[in-house]
């Protein structure tokens, strides 16, 4: 890395006091600066990213025989599922982070923050190669290099436009907090503008065109803050143009929120058309001017263009660049994400692990393990198992592999299930045989869906709980190997594999109206639901302070309204 044997230098805060280090041509692990002999003998642990995986891991991290050192541009933890409450000022941008400084600072575990960028990763020496923050004082220009005995990737996703032409120089992305920031200075941008004297009703109708792209929950939400903001609020103070205002959400597929039930897709799509927000399903945006966006039917490939002034696309998350280049190193090519077995260790890298979004549990493999799992369960090779021996095989790969329970959902599989359910597993060999082939290609039929855990602050989170779990007991383990090993006798691993818990999701519809889909395809849709959004959602917030902050910005929306100032 040519640029890396420029003079590097390091400010670190370190112990009150500011150290300055200088090295020329060899590259340091951050960490040997002032580090003590003792320090030395740690095993040295590098987080990147601050968001939900990095911090959960962090959190839960409390074995303090390890040196770890965080490496994020950002450094905060932002509550991302209120960011859309963020585009219209229901809450206020600073009360959904909080400094990772702030959150790591009571932890027996020493661990040191650089505001800083990795750029390379190389497996092979175990080293980081890092760029400080573009925005800090040190203008992005300051590189330095990590060194690691372990690295956890949490550098979350990025936001994927499928290269549509024209989406990166005239669309907003709804990802960060500064989007979330400069999403409400333009829509207030939009409302000023067309109430400027001197321009003709068209202009102004198009200025008042707000498009949303893509019809998941964050679009969903983002347009049902934007009604709610629009008539609450704004038609009050721009009551010359209140009537040419339009929310139009464009969605490739057949409904918005197709990952929920169907009763909420159904309540949305209705809410939303009572609400005067124009859902334009089967309309994929194929490129995107200064002024419109050209849209093609599925149904009959027409290509029209509707006139904008402010576009939010949301369609869903892509790759990284740096994760990218990680992934071609280490043999990963054309996945979306980087491949991890059910440790979450990246494959083929026994240091390396990798959680949140950036992630994805390799699904082939979990697949040859259920298929040695049936053959070894079908002792006269038969090809049919006994409902008992199902059961016990059905019981087995739940424990091992919880995708697999939470897709149990599916129709087929569920028959499967009910009839084992019924037979309470004693029913005679002769009287009931289940075809082992059928069950496995209804499995395979849902791989697609298996292949990833959907990528949410759930999965994310609870990732970066468990591997700190086990980081905690790792020596613990390592110095006592007969210890409660589970999977230990067939040579895997010392610990349980990742279980995902899912406790449901929820979808605000706006006016005070949310969606709740809970465990059990429990649905309620409604105020009481927008209620216990509330409840979920304060108690879910990373720290007392921001718990207050969020609670105030609600109360001041309920009895002020929001505020429209373009700061
Ligand atoms: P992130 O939380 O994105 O964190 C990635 C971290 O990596 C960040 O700190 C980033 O600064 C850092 N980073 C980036 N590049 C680098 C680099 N080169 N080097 C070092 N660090 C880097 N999920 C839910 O479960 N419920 C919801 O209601 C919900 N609502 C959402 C609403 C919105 C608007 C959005 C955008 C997402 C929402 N999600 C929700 C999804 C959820 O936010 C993500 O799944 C989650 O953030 C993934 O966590 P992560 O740690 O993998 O990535």
């Amino acid at each position: 890395h040519s640029s890396l044997s420029r003079l590097v230098v390091l400010f670190t805060v370190s112990g009150g006091g500011l150290l300055a280090y200088s090295e020329s041509k060899s590259y340091p692990g951050v960490k040997s600066l002032g580090s003590s002999e003792d320090d030395n003998k740690k095993k040295r642990v590098v987080v990147l990213g601050t968001g939900w995986a990095g911090t959960s891991f962090l959190k839960s991290l409390n074995n303090s025989s390890y040196d770890v050192q965080v490496v994020s541009p950002r450094n905060y933890f932002a509550f991302t599922p209120l960011l859309p409450s963020v585009t219209c000022g229901s809450v206020e941008a600073r009360s959904i982070v909080e400094p990772i400084r702030n959150i790591v600072k009571k932890k027996n575990v020493e661990i040191h923050f650089w505001e800083a960028e990795c750029i390379k990763i190389d497996a092979e020496n175990k080293k980081v190669y890092c760029k400080s923050s573009q925005d800090t004082n040190l203008n992005g220009e300051e590189e330095f290099v990590v060194d690691y005995d372990y690295l956890v990737i949490a550098m979350g996703a990025r936001a994927n436009t499928f290269n549509t032409p024209g989406v990166v120089e005239n669309c907003h992305f709804l990802k960060e907090v500064e989007d979330a920031q400069r999403i409400r200075r333009s829509v207030i941008d939009c409302f000023e503008r067309a109430s400027l004297p001197n321009l003709t009703d068209e202009e102004r109708k198009r200025i008042l065109h707000f498009v949303v792209v893509g019809g998941g929950p964050t679009g969903v939400e983002f347009s049902a803050e934007l009604h709610d903001f629009v008539n609450e609020d704004l038609v009050k103070l721009y009551p010359t143009v209140k009537d040419l205002v339009k929310i139009t959400l464009l969605e490739a597929g057949d409904h918005i929120l197709n990952m929920f039930d169907k009763r909420i897709t159904a309540f949305a799509e209705e809410k939303f058309q009572r609400d005067g927000i124009d859902v334009k399903t089967g309309s994929m945006v194929v490129k995107v001017s200064d002024k419109e966006i050209s849209t093609k039917e599925r149904g009959n490939g027409n290509i029209t263009s509707i006139p904008y002034g402010m576009a939010v696309w949301s369609t869903g998350i892509g790759t990284r660049p740096v994760i990218m280049d990680f992934m071609k190193q280490i043999g990963q090519t054309n996945r979306r994400a980087l491949a991890t077995d059910e440790w979450l260790r990246v494959e083929g890298s026994d240091s390396i692990y990798a959680l949140g979004d950036c992630a994805t549990i390799n699904q082939r493999k979990v697949m040859e393990d259920i298929s040695a799992i049936f053959s070894k369960a079908d002792k006269d090779n038969s090809g049919t198992l006994t409902v008992k021996e199902f059961q016990e095989v059905i019981d087995d790969i739940c424990e091992r592999y919880p995708q697999v329970e939470l897709h149990l959902k599916n129709k087929q599989m569920h028959d499967i299930v009910d009839l084992l359910k019924d037979s309470k597993g004693d029913v005679a060999k002769e009287s009931i045989e289940l075809d082992i082939e059928g069950f496995k290609s209804a499995l395979s039929q849902v791989d697609s869906q298996m292949k990833n855990l959907p990528a949410t602050a759930q999965v994310a989170a609870q990732q970066g709980a468990y591997l700190a779990r086990c980081f905690n007991r790792m020596e613990e383990c390592e110095q006592n190997p007969e210890g409660p090993l589970r999977f230990r006798g067939s040579g895997r691993h010392r610990f349980h594999p990742f279980r995902y818990k899912h406790f449901g999701q929820f979808a605000p519809l706006g006016g005070e109206q949310t969606a709740a889909q809970l465990p059990g395809d429990w649905v309620s849709i409604g105020q009481s639901s927008q209620w216990l959004w509330y409840s979920v959602y304060a108690s879910k917030l990373v720290s007392w302070r921001t718990r207050a902050l969020v609670i105030s910005d609600w109360t001041r929306r309920f009895v002020f309204g929001r505020d429209s100032s373009r700061i």
